[in-house]
């Protein structure tokens, strides 16, 4: 349930809003308002690259950023101010231990990796992104596109309850982040300037997952 709430304010929040992580192109408009219908939809796909942007390091700072404060009265959890909880809980020095400085550095503490660095921003293998922290399946090849921005980009997640929300205040203008529903990682945002059927642009760090290739059945395996 939770991709419907990017039906509500927060999602409309940004509307007109660019990658705010480096990838604004020169004389691109804001993008049209996204049909909130559209934008939940499950349809089949069409898969429709972004328009090509240039190369552009990551505009973001690394490491931590304050959480979000504002009331507004959110009446769910996903996009709520309030400290979300999640299934999987673990101590820092245990996700330290469990994750390289790097995947510790984005997925607990909120960073980001520069563009066209990551391990999966061009890739295009088949199979099942999980998160690097938990094991959870977030992703699937499927719906990867190549946006051009340097991270990898999925119009939707694997089901609806792979993905949490919450608005992100830290850099303006607002956007919405995206985590891990089982253990709380930061996985990156989500824009309202992806392709078809959705609409929906979920930006991801590389080393917030982990992509397993789908298995090719073996011949002769009886
Ligand atoms: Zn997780």
């Amino acid at each position: 349930m939770q991709i419907n709430l990017l039906r509500s304010h927060v999602l409309a929040g940004i509307l007109g809003l660019a990658c705010a992580w480096g990838c604004d192109r020169p004389g691109a408009g804001p993008p049209e308002p996204a049909d909130p219908a559209v934008a939940a939809s499950l349809e089949p796909v069409t898969v429709q690259p972004a328009a090509n942007a240039e190369p552009a390091p990551s505009a973001e700072p690394d490491g931590p950023r304050p959480a979000n404060t504002d009331t507004q009265g959110e009446p769910e959890m996903s996009t709520s101010p309030k400290p979300l909880k999640f299934p999987v809980q673990k101590s820092d020095a245990e996700w330290q231990a469990l994750l390289t400085p790097e995947e510790y550095r984005i997925t607990r503490l909120k960073g980001t990796e520069r563009a066209f660095t990551g391990a999966y921003w061009n890739t295009k293998l088949a199979g099942t992104y999980e998160c690097v922290c938990c094991g959870r399946k977030l992703f699937v090849s499927d719906a990867k596109f190549d946006s051009g921005c340097g991270w990898p980009s999925f119009f939707r997640a694997i089901d609806e309850d792979a993905i949490v929300t919450q608005e992100d205040r830290s850099i303006p203008p607002p956007r919405v982040e995206i985590m891990c529903s089982n253990c709380g990682a930061h996985l990156g945002h989500v824009f309202d300037d992806g392709p078809p059927p959705t609409g929906l642009r979920f930006c991801v760090n590389s080393a917030s997952v982990r992509l397993v290739p789908r298995e090719v059945a073996e011949p002769g395996s009886d």
